[in-house]
Order: C-alpha cells, then structure tokens, then sequence
C-alpha cells in the first residue's frame, strides 16, 4: 500500500469513527461511541506489584491514558520480574518489547553517565527546584537529547520528594563509620559513598529487606517513611537517618519507545505525555501525606529510632559531592552540558528558594 493510500484509508477510518458519536446516534446503541480500534501497550516498570506511591503511581498512569483517551489506548502493566527484570525496563522499552517504562533514570548510569542528573543529584534540587529546571529549564530539552539515541523518549512521571539518608544496622557517628560500609544507595549518592571509604551497591527494592537482613549490605537507602515502612526495612535495621543528601527531591521517569509514541495520532501523543505531568504532580501530594503518617507509625508502634547525620559527615558528603559532579561531567561532551544546566540553575534558584520556602520554613517553626 503506498503511503497516499494509507493517509486516504485512516482518514475514512477515522471520520467513521467520529460519525459513529453523532449525538443522533448515541441512543441507538450503548457501543457507538466506541474507538473503532483500541491501542493495547504494555508498561513494564522497575517496582514490586502494587508498590505504594511508585507502582501504584504507574497504575495511575495506565488509568489516566485509558480515561483521557476515552479507551483508545489501553496499557496493561507489568510490575518488576513479570515481563522484564527491573533493571531491563529500559532496554525492553528501547527493543519495543513494551511502549512504556517507569523507573528511575538514574538506574540507566551504565546507558549514560548524564541519566543520573534526571532524578536527583546529591545537595541538588528540591522537587520544586527540580520541576522548574525540567519543565522551565533546559533540564527535560536535554533528558530527551539524553534519550534519543536509544529510541526513547523520557517524561517526569513522579516525585517523591526529599527522602531519608536510609537504613543502617551500626550508628554514624563519624567519617570513620562510613569507612567500608556496604551500602545499597545508587546513583551520584554511591558515588560520593565510595569516594567516603563505603562500598555502593545497586539492587532493585525488591531485594532490599533481604539483602539487609542477611548482612548482605550494611545498610539501604530506599525512599522514605511510605515506602521504606512497607518494606519493613525496620525490622532489618535499628537506625533511620535523616537528611536525605543523596536524593532531595527525586523525580520519577515514564519512558516511551519514540516510534510506538510517534505512531499516535497528535492528540494522543499530547494525552500520553500530559498523564505524565498528571502523575508527576499527583505523586509528590501522595507522599507529603503519607510519609508523615508513616513515620508516625514507625516511630510509636515499631520504635525506629530516627537519627541526625552529624554535621562533619554532612560538610564531608557535600565537598565529595561537589567532586564526584565535576569529575562526572567530563566523561562525555553531552553529560558536561547537562551538568553546566545543572549548575548554571541551581545557582540562580538558591537564592530564590533561600527567602521564600527556606524563610517561611523558619518562620513557621
Ligand atoms: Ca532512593
């Protein structure tokens, strides 16, 4: 079929379908106003089945495609193992195995360096800061430059705000402690870990309870209150540590495969890609409420003990940081490009973010 008779095919099948909802013609039949044909994809994701706030947030994602397409599109989703290993979301989303992904960009590090920047960058952006850099930045132009190569095409699909330093079985009293500290913190934040004497391992949520409770590793990382409470990372370990230097306001990712989302007709393109935003802001309103509940509960009914990173090891985390960034950013001409934004932004938001939420954080008490 040329291309002239394709155009001419899909134009009539799509006026039929469009006449099949004539207002005349709704009460005819309940299945009038029925798609002509439905767009089945499947979402592969790097979460456990129903994981609160995560999984369940690419659930709704699924929901909000099928409801604004007025079921064109239906995606089915597959959580970690089911489909894919977690840690394959992006390759079988580039293969077309699956149309969408969700996870964490920075999971992809092996990809490309620059991936780690498009979910949370250690003493980096706050979910607000982090939203402003992508959407009115050059923080979301680059994640797609980023992407491109691989067929892909990212979104922010979730927020979970700033998270807690984690788990760990022994007290951080000093540098010292840090020193060969077997540690599941990915990202930028293993990084400065290693450069800190600790041993950085990456492994899927899934395995976190496991790993921790066996002595496998030291300690975890996970997300906060919500999420780490339904792990029950607590009972694994003694010591819940604040703040979250690693991960202050980490943005989730739906992945498309770019030419199963180039296939769409334009309005379904514009439905799939704002359902992102939908979730992206619905996410982080989920764990501002829950987080608190949730360590509410940890502390009285399991007596977690929530601790403070002393001040020295924080001064230390952040000039190690400041390294690790640097010497990121001159591994490849499109990751210094990504990290120049970066530091380029958060330059001229901190001042910003230091007389309004940081002020009114400190007038409020
Ligand atoms: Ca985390």
């Amino acid at each position: 079929m040329n291309r002239r008779h394709f155009l001419t095919a899909a134009a009539v099948g799509s006026a039929a379908a469009l006449a099949g909802c004539n207002k005349e013609q709704t009460t005819t039949a309940s299945s009038a106003c029925q798609p002509a044909e439905v767009i089945k994809w499947k979402m592969v994701t790097t979460w456990p089945k129903n994981f609160p706030g995560l999984g369940t947030g690419a659930e709704n994602l699924a929901k909000l495609i099928h409801e604004m397409s007025g079921g064109r599109i239906e995606v089915k989703v597959y959580a970690a193992g089911e489909l894919v290993p977690a840690l394959e979301v992006f390759d079988a989303v580039a293969r077309g195995t699956a149309q969408i992904g969700h996870g964490g960009a920075y999971y992809w590090k092996a990809k490309h360096e620059a991936t780690q920047f498009f979910t949370s960058v250690p003493f980096g952006f706050t979910a607000q800061e982090m939203n402003a850099w992508l959407f009115y930045g050059d923080g979301l132009a680059l994640w797609q430059e980023v992407y491109a190569p691989f067929g892909l095409v990212p979104m922010p699909c979730g927020n979970t705000g700033v998270q807690m330093a984690g788990w760990f079985n022994r007290e951080i009293n000093s540098l010292a402690d840090l020193k060969g500290l077997k540690m599941r913190i990915p990202g930028l934040g293993g990084e400065v870990l290693r450069r800190a004497g600790g041993t950085p391992v990456n492994l899927p949520g899934g395995e976190l309870f496991t790993a921790l409770q066996s002595g496998t590793i030291d300690a975890t990382e996970w997300v906060g209150p919500y999420n780490d409470l339904a792990f029950g990372l607590y009972k694994a370990a003694r010591y819940y540590y604040t703040p979250g230097w690693h991960e202050p306001g980490s943005t989730m990712e739906a992945i498309f495969n770019k030419q199963a989302l180039e296939s769409l007709p334009k309005d379904l393109q514009s439905i799939v890609l704002n359902a992102c935003k939908v979730v992206n802001a619905d996410m982080l309103a989920e764990f501002m409420a829950r987080n608190h509940q949730a360590l509410e509960t940890l502390k009285r009914e399991h007596g977690v003990q929530v601790r403070t990173l002393p001040d020295d090891v924080i001064a230390e985390l952040k000039k190690l940081s400041a390294e690790v960034l640097a010497e990121v950013a001159q591994h490849d001409p499109l990751t210094k490009k990504v990290y120049d934004s970066f530091i380029a932004f958060r330059d001229k938001v901190k001042p910003w973010t230091e007389v309004s939420e940081v002020a009114f954080l400190k007038a409020r008490g």
